[in-house]
């Protein structure tokens, strides 16, 4: 960087305050952040505004790449399917499916998307609790891989295919006690009570329906491999199961995903970056307890992963501008900031990493950050030591890029626009910053409104 003028930082008075140790001492300040990918965190918010989703195609394929390495290292067959949930702008989409992610979809929109980004319906994986008979049929049509959810949509689809004679590709979602808890067993059906073995003869009963794998997905941000090593043992058992009682060969175990990110969960001891498992870790855990599981070396199931969070969280920065700096009335320094946790909804889970873009001197404070609605719960962040800024100054939130982009609220203000860097460094807009406009074409005034 060429030696300019320093940034004049204002003169602080602060009260001694231990502040939160940790068994390292002090939390440090991470260095600043003035550049991602070869673009100038100022010279992005020039020209697309403030605030500003900024995603990383160069991390996002490292990252994907990473991940299919670890599974492919250790098992032969193995499919990644990208959630969709987690972030489904088109263009993040794309490079997923270029990649070879098929598409993993949770709601009739998002299977509409995955056809239209171009996947074939017969690497569409669709999940969740909340699917019509119309979308059900379109699935069955399309020969995608239908994971059943509950009983009763169970019955659609027998209806659907016994009407229709065309058969349909199934899985269903399996719950365990695999050692997290509360369990997450409302979705699928549980596998200690019998009622997942249940399902499956059922299944079996109807010519017309395909048992072509077995699904879970045990939890999100899960941070214990050995709930996977479980998770994976119990669901090769049952495959080992059904070929026994009848003779059917399960093609694919599909793990889910839950995978944790390098965020730091809210209240943790240690930075996520050094505390949370590696996808190695995740990787081994699984692909080890398959494969001492008992399957016939020419009949081990494809694997089929779902990561969303630590396949794209790492490739999405936030930018950001102080509108504001001000004092509390317990004297705490407090930066109000453009965005707010209707931008970042995963403030509410996360101590984010923030880091600043102009280089600082020694001094830093314990600050408080704010968002810009006028509602007492848009806390940024509540504790943070940060060198002090001022109006103008900007931020970079890091591991934003998942759910943040497809949980954002549309309230009080518009959401940014997303622009992603490709691996050339040339940024594009995927997403206009929405105006006015956008959120008024939604609604309409009754005559007796319109004048008067
Ligand atoms: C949300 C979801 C995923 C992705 O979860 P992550 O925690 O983001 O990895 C995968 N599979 C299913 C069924 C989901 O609902």
């Amino acid at each position: 960087m060429a030696t300019s003028k320093k940034p004049y930082e204002r003169p602080v008075i602060q009260r001694l305050n231990a502040g939160v140790t940790g068994k390292f001492g002090q939390p440090s300040v991470t260095a600043s952040v003035s550049n991602i990918d070869g673009n100038s965190v100022d010279a992005l918010i020039q020209q697309f505004g403030s605030p500003l989703f900024v995603i990383s195609e160069n991390t996002l394929t490292k990252t994907y790449r990473d991940a299919e390495r670890a599974f492919t290292n250790r098992y032969p067959k193995v499919q990644l399917a990208w959630s969709y949930k987690t972030n489904y702008l088109d263009a993040v989409c794309r490079i997923y499916h270029r990649l070879g992610a098929w598409a993993e979809v949770v709601s009739g929109f998002e299977y509409e998307k995955a056809l239209a980004n171009g996947v074939e319906g017969s690497k569409i994986i669709f999940n969740g609790p909340g699917k019509s008979a119309a979308e059900l049929e379109k699935a069955i049509h399309n020969q995608s891989l239908i994971h059943i959810d509950h009983a009763d949509e169970f019955y659609v689809l027998r209806e659907l295919v016994q009407q229709n004679g065309q058969s349909a590709r199934v899985a269903i979602r399996v719950n365990m006690d695999c050692g997290i808890y509360p369990q997450w067993d409302r979705f699928g059906f549980n596998l200690e009570n019998g009622e997942a073995f249940n399902m499956i003869e059922q299944i079996c009963s109807v010519d017309e329906m395909h048992l072509e794998g077995l699904h879970c997905h045990i939890g999100t941000f899960v941070l214990s491999t050995q709930s996977y090593s479980i998770a994976a043992a119990k669901m090769s058992q049952l495959a080992l199961q059904i070929k026994k009682q009848f003779s059917i060969t399960i093609k694919y175990l599909d793990l889910g995903g839950g995978f944790a990110s390098k965020n730091t969960l809210k209240g943790s001891f240690l930075q996520g970056q050094d505390a949370n498992p590696s996808i190695d870790k995740y990787a081994e855990a699984i692909c080890s307890a398959i494969l001492k599981s008992g399957f016939n070396e020419n009949e081990l199931p494809l694997l089929i992963l779902e990561s969303g969070r630590a396949l794209i969280d790492e490739s999405g920065y936030l930018l950001g501008s102080v509108l504001s700096h001000k004092r509390l009335g317990d004297g705490r320094s407090a930066l109000i900031l453009d965005f707010g946790v209707n931008v970042l909804f995963t403030a509410f889970w996360y101590d984010h990493k923030i880091s600043t873009t102009q280089v600082h001197g020694q001094w830093q404070e314990d600050m408080v950050l704010y968002g810009p609605l006028c509602m007492n719960i848009d806390v940024v962040r509540e504790h943070i030591t940060l060198p002090p800024l001022n109006k103008g100054d900007k931020v970079v939130v890091h591991n934003t890029g998942a759910y943040n982009m497809t949980q954002w609220m549309q309230f009080i203000s518009m959401r940014p626009a997303v622009v992603l860097i490709d691996r050339n460094e040339k940024p594009h807009t995927i997403r206009l910053r929405e105006t006015t406009a956008t959120i008024q074409a939604q609604e309409k005034i009754p005559n007796h409104l319109t004048h008067g």
